[in-house]
């Protein structure tokens, strides 16, 4: 039995151990995957641990995948692009890095509902690891701008140098949105919902109806931002559920040489066979 896990902080709200052994049922393969608790300050030891305990891989979640892109010895290029790790893998006593998040994000928007992203001016809502994950995969589909917005500016700048393309991708403050004009895409790639904002306070103006808006927050933690995108008038809103089983699934191709499917799983998280997420 292989081990695998997934960390954060929270991470009791996590649906990655379900996703895992699902996948683990449809290819065949045995594994055991948990959910472990680490807070920034214990998470380099309770790596160590796992790792000591024979833990072969792990996803990370928020608010740990920089700090994880800081403990791999091998990082891919997906990686350093972000400067943040979501998927570790271990090989030879060491901590290879990857990021699935934003292929995982792309696939879901393109493949599963058939979404083209090029040439959409787009809003990135956030800094913290998942936006790093998802922003060089955003330009990588062809988006024609990026406009980056964080609640500390220093990190939406600090993404943008990062990202090293300053034609299209551009910082903001968040209060000066309201010059900005319409978008075609709106991420919220903010966890300002766990921290228990309840209304998402961003200008109408930002949205037209053509506007695609994409939480990557699912559950309950997205109500607040797809119920903005509807009193906006967006007509495509999508939470983050479809991007959540893909990302598992490019993690669990790295570590098992296997691609599952994600559909099944998809629809049975769901709860029913819905092609695009709304608010209504
Ligand atoms: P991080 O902790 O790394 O970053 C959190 C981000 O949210 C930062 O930009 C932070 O801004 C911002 N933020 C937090 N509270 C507020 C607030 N009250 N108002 C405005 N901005 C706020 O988390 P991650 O980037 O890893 O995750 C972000 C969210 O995305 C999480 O809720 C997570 O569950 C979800 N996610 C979903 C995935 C999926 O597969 N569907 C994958 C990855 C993440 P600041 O820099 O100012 O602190």
């Amino acid at each position: 039995m292989s081990h695998y896990a997934v960390f954060g902080h929270p991470v009791s709200h996590s649906l990655s151990p379900r996703i895992h052994a699902e996948f683990g049922r449809q290819t065949g393969i045995a594994l055991d995957y948990t959910a472990i608790e680490a807070t920034p300050a214990g998470f380099a030891q309770a790596l160590d641990a796992f790792a000591a305990a024979g833990g072969k891989g792990a996803n990370v979640t928020l608010p740990l995948k920089e700090a994880a892109f800081a403990l791999c010895s091998v990082t891919s290029e997906r990686a350093r692009r972000a400067g943040a790790v979501n998927t570790l893998t271990r090989n030879d006593g060491q901590w290879h890095g990857d990021n699935t998040d934003g292929i995982g994000l792309v696939r879901d928007l393109t493949a599963r509902l058939g979404l083209d992203l090029r040439g959409r001016r787009t809003l990135l809502l956030g800094a913290g690891g998942s936006a790093r994950g998802v922003a060089p995969a955003l330009l990588d589909a062809g988006v024609s701008e990026l406009v980056i917005a964080n609640r500390t500016p220093e990190r939406a700048d600090a993404l943008v140098d990062l990202l090293g393309e300053p034609g299209r991708a551009h910082s903001r403050y968040w209060n000066d949105l309201v010059n900005e004009g319409d978008f075609a895409l709106i991420v919220n790639a903010t966890s300002a919902s766990r921290d228990g904002l309840q209304e998402f306070s961003l200008p109408f103006a930002l949205a037209a109806s053509r506007t695609l808006a994409v939480d990557l927050n699912y559950g309950e933690a997205a109500i607040p931002f797809l119920a903005w995108a509807q009193a906006a008038g967006c007509r495509d809103r999508v939470d983050g559920l479809g991007m959540l089983v893909e990302q598992a699934a490019a993690a669990f191709e790295l570590w098992h040489g296997v691609r599952p499917d994600t559909a099944g799983v998809y629809a049975t998280l769901r709860g029913k066979d819905a092609s695009l997420v709304t608010a209504d």
